[in-house]
């Protein structure tokens, strides 16, 4: 699966690294972008045996800023 992040949408809330700490990481004012990755990376592949934890981020997210594709 590929994750989609909306960055504008992210209200640095946290959730998304706690349920997913190997996908998820945040900038300097707590918006999500990808662990390791550039901010402007905003698609990614995700592992086999990250999916469900993104998954689960995916759900949780109360804005809607993460999104499967
Ligand atoms: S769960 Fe959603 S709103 Fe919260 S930090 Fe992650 S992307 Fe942002």
């Amino acid at each position: 699966m590929e994750c989609q992040l909306v960055r504008p949408n992210c209200i640095a809330c946290g959730l998304c690294q706690t349920l997913a700490p190997k996908t998820f990481d945040y900038d300097d004012e707590g918006i999500v972008c990808f662990l390791n990755t550039a901010q402007q990376i905003t698609h990614q592949s995700i592992l086999p045996q990250e999916e469900e934890n993104v998954i689960a981020a995916i759900k949780r997210c109360p804005t809607q800023a993460l999104l499967a594709k």
